[in-house]
């Protein structure tokens, strides 16, 4: 298996970057995308403009015929409501200002092509930042996409997308948005890398969930590899191979063996309850991004959904679904997990959550922007249609609410004060829904942990989301790979915290669940129990992992272990002390890497 001679790449070329999603992938590279090469504008001598024109209009020829392409796939996929986006994109490519614009600076200045296509597209974000007229200001994403493919055209890259994978096949990307990822066919895709990405990030968060080994903030692996490039990922410990010897693909063939047998093994786990050893019942449930993912809480043996993230419904399409679409889905899924309960988390968009069909406004610091509850309250018809959908499918089953991104406790008042509006509506039209809903919030700003007695008593649960709550409260962006060292999930901080919360919750006599990543880590179960935790939410496939350690410890183990880390004075401590012991009380599965 060796492909040197075709990447120039030495055989055995090991790349370390983060482990997101577990599991080992063998194929062959498919090259999605790169980060843009940087244009460089440069003049060129008057003999060679005619050459420059000519490959401008090869560019234009070559960017229409793909949106053909692309308009017959769609049309096959009958998705015909997406066409008139494509038709818009065609038009761009007719338009005069584009390209007289573009050839002028050829002729004119004698620049290259791409130079005067960047010009001129810059000139047309200058002109469209100017105009006031919302609808008309959005239009200008539709240019940058235009202008995007013309400018790969240009370059020589080829513009590749997710339904040409082929078999076998590992994608390496610059970066994958959640949108690209949600396109991703199971049956062909075997694993991904990226270069950027943090272990919580949305795309990070997908690949679990879809159990795709992966492995992200490789930096730039889109850079060195090549399409076919062989290669093998390892998403438990983060490292990458490419053209690996026989020797390396025989090892990793034995990983990927030893784990699919291990992953196998679990499911023993999954129809008993998890209970420790001095008879503590937890409650495990399943997080998920899509409704298709009922089946695989249901065969992991969860006891429901803790948290369902409706954000994914609003992507890829160009509406967002109706009160009558998002009933239905929410109906659905409430039927199939009954007597278990779905807890619905209302839209949260924002942050690495970028759904490109909600216009966000461009912010310097978007995670600290109009993001989850923030954005609803501003787009009340919006968050009014998803109250009433929630309430409407709550007939057919155990649903609970759930308000994300919650700082004070007058945001948590103004969305219970819209949901008894909700209510009112529906009980005016005549409509059934549970009047005893529960309505929780999440625990993830470090406000909210700090007046945790305070919001307490305003709500009937909580669920700490330590995915944003370490983010806030580490300050450290989730998603951005060069400072994932210090996103420390055991960082005092941070144990402090959820034992403050946990604390103000239970003394209020509400319960308090985890559906942060933190909460499908093994390692990290028994250190929970001590805690005070009774219900934990994780993608479906740790619910067996988790419940292994579960059924092995004791809480008062728990209890003892987070006296004494709690005396520690560094993540790092915290973080070897756990280490040791989960190593010395589960040596088969803490201690060896598994080969
Ligand atoms: C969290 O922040 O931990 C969480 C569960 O929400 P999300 O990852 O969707 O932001
Ligand atoms: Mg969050």
């Amino acid at each position: 298996m060796t492909g040197s001679e075709k990447n120039n790449l030495p055989q055995d070329t090991f790349l370390i970057g983060l482990g997101v999603s577990p599991g080992v992938a063998i194929g062959a590279a498919f090259l999605f995308n790169r980060l843009r090469q940087t244009v460089i504008e440069k003049s060129v001598p008057p003999s060679r403009t005619p050459r420059e024109v000519e490959r401008f209009h090869a560019a234009l020829a070559e960017s229409r015929a793909q949106l053909e392409d692309v308009k017959q796939r769609i049309c096959s996929k009958e998705l015909r409501e997406h066409l008139y986006i494509i038709d818009t994109h065609l038009l761009i490519l007719e338009d005069e200002m584009l390209i007289k614009g573009t050839l002028d600076l050829i002729r004119g200045e004698n620049l290259n092509a791409e130079g005067a296509l960047k010009r001129v597209l810059g000139q047309f974000r200058e002109f469209f930042d100017t105009i006031e007229d919302e609808y008309l200001r959005e239009r200008r994403s539709d240019i940058d996409t235009v202008g995007e493919r013309l400018m790969r055209n240009l370059l020589g890259e080829r513009q590749r997308s997710l339904s040409e994978v082929g078999r076998q096949a590992v994608v390496v990307a610059h970066q994958l948005s959640p949108a690209d990822t949600m396109q991703m066919d199971k049956s062909k895709v075997i694993g991904f890398v990226t270069d950027v990405g943090g272990r919580t990030s949305h795309t990070a968060i997908l690949a679990r969930s879809l159990d795709i080994p992966a492995v992200v903030g490789l930096e730039n692996i889109s850079g060195i590899v090549q399409s076919g490039t062989p290669m093998i990922i390892d998403g438990t410990s983060g490292t990458v191979v490419l053209n690996p010897s026989e020797e390396t693909f025989r090892e990793y063939l034995k990983k990927k063996q030893a784990f699919e047998y291990l992953e196998r093994e679990l499911l023993a786990y999954r129809d008993l309850p998890a209970e420790t050893l001095d008879g503590f019942c937890m409650t495990l449930r399943g997080n998920v991004e899509l409704d298709q993912e009922v089946p695989l809480v249901l065969s992991n043996g969860a006891s429901g959904v803790g948290l369902f993230r409706t954000e994914f419904l609003f992507l890829n399409r160009t509406q967002p679904p109706t009160e009558e679409e998002q009933f239905e889905v929410y109906r659905a899924m409430a039927e199939k997990l009954a007597p278990e309960s779905v807890t619905i988390r209302t839209l949260d968009v924002g942050g690495d959550k970028f759904v490109p069909e909600i216009n966000l406004a461009d912010e310097a610091n978007p995670a600290l922007g109009l993001r989850a509850v923030r954005f609803s309250l501003k787009e009340r018809r919006l968050f009014r249609e998803q109250l009433r959908a929630i309430l409407r499918a709550s007939a057919y089953g155990k649903i609970r609410i759930m308000f994300p991104m919650i700082s004070g406790v007058n945001e948590i008042r103004t969305c219970k004060q819209m949901l008894d509006e909700a209510k009112d509506e529906l009980r005016h039209e005549g409509q059934s829904f549970d009047a005893d809903i529960p309505a929780g919030i999440m625990i993830e700003t470090p406000s909210a942990a700090l007046i945790a007695d305070l919001l307490a008593r305003e709500v009937d649960f909580f669920s700490i989301g330590t995915n944003d709550l370490i983010q806030y409260c580490l300050a450290v962006d989730r998603g951005n790979e060069h400072v994932a060292y210090l996103y420390e999930p055991l960082h005092p901080a941070i144990l402090r915290a959820l034992k403050m919360i946990c604390d103000a919750g239970h003394n209020a006599g509400i319960s308090v669940s985890m559906c942060g990543e933190m909460a499908a880590e093994p390692l990290y179960s028994l250190i929970l129990l001590g805690i005070g935790f009774r219900e934990l939410s994780m993608n479906a496939p740790y619910v067996p992992r988790v419940k292994r350690i579960i059924r092995q410890v004791r809480r008062s183990d728990g209890e003892r272990i987070l006296a004494e880390v709690l005396q520690l004075s560094t993540g790092q401590e915290v973080s070897r002390y756990i280490e040791e012991e989960m190593t010395r009380r589960f040596p088969d599965i803490f201690g060896q890497p598994v080969i």
